[in-house]
């Protein structure tokens, strides 16, 4: 019998693949996609724009409740992020981001503040929810854990071709080394850091195209939920 209330958790270290797979799934299995960094890319966003120091957590903390942080899915599919109003979801992806992103999740304060949001979003909704920590903790009773990860070089040459396709004139050891910070940082902080849950299927996309990946997911999530 298929089920009719529940959570996928996708985690694994950035350029795995996880936006793209989740979104596509999202839509097959008529879910709705959670892309939990958008809102992590949010407060990094402010922070940056405000010239704040993003490992200092006495001032980011300052700034939360000052914060309205809202997300809306829109007719393009895709998933909206608003910040006091304004539509960031194009400028949360400028490549400066990134790090501000990591390093302002590395702060308790920033965590605690969007842990609430994460799961009402999944109390409401089946939700196929791709992050670092969905998993281990913000969907611990999630019916679904899949932990998507490539080899590093794999995934910065994703990532290098998909920049270059955009005109970004990033060098691939550019891209390799950024993405190296990124996942020391998120893999070594103290609070929620990036891990495989126990109880997650681990899902290596090095030598596996989008399809074979989406299929080796898909199978995987039929055989728990049942749809
Ligand atoms: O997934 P994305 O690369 O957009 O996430 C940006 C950053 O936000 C990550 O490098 C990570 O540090 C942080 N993040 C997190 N926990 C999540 C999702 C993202 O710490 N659940």
């Amino acid at each position: 019998m298929a089920k009719e209330h529940y959570s996928i958790a996708v985690d694994g270290p950035s350029g795995a693949g996880k936006s793209t797979l989740a979104k596509a799934l999202a839509r097959e299995l008529n879910i709705i996609y959670v892309d939990t960094g958008a809102i992590y890319r949010t407060i990094g966003l402010e922070v940056f724009r405000r010239g704040l120091d993003p490992k200092n957590e006495a001032e980011v903390s300052a700034i939360l409740p000052e914060l309205s942080i809202r997300m809306e899915y829109e007719d393009d599919g895709l998933q909206h992020m608003f910040l006091n109003g304004e539509d960031v979801t194009a400028d949360i992806r400028l490549p400066n981001i990134s790090l501000y992103a990591s390093d302002v999740s590395a702060l308790p304060a920033v965590r605690a503040f969007l842990l609430e949001m994460q799961r009402e979003l999944a109390r409401r909704n089946c939700v196929i929810m791709d992050g670092r920590d969905i998993g281990t903790v913000v969907l611990p009773d999630a019916e679904v854990k899949i932990y998507l990860t490539a080899s590093a070089e794999e995934r910065a040459k994703r990532r290098f071709l998909e920049l270059a396709a955009r005109g970004a004139g990033k060098t691939y050891q550019e891209v390799l080394e950024e993405q190296r910070l990124r996942d020391d940082n998120d893999m070594h902080r103290a609070i929620a850091p990036l891990k495989p849950a126990e109880d997650s299927v681990i899902v290596d996309t090095t030598e596996l195209d989008f399809e074979q990946s989406k299929q080796a997911v898909l199978s995987i999530i039929r055989e728990r939920v049942g749809v």
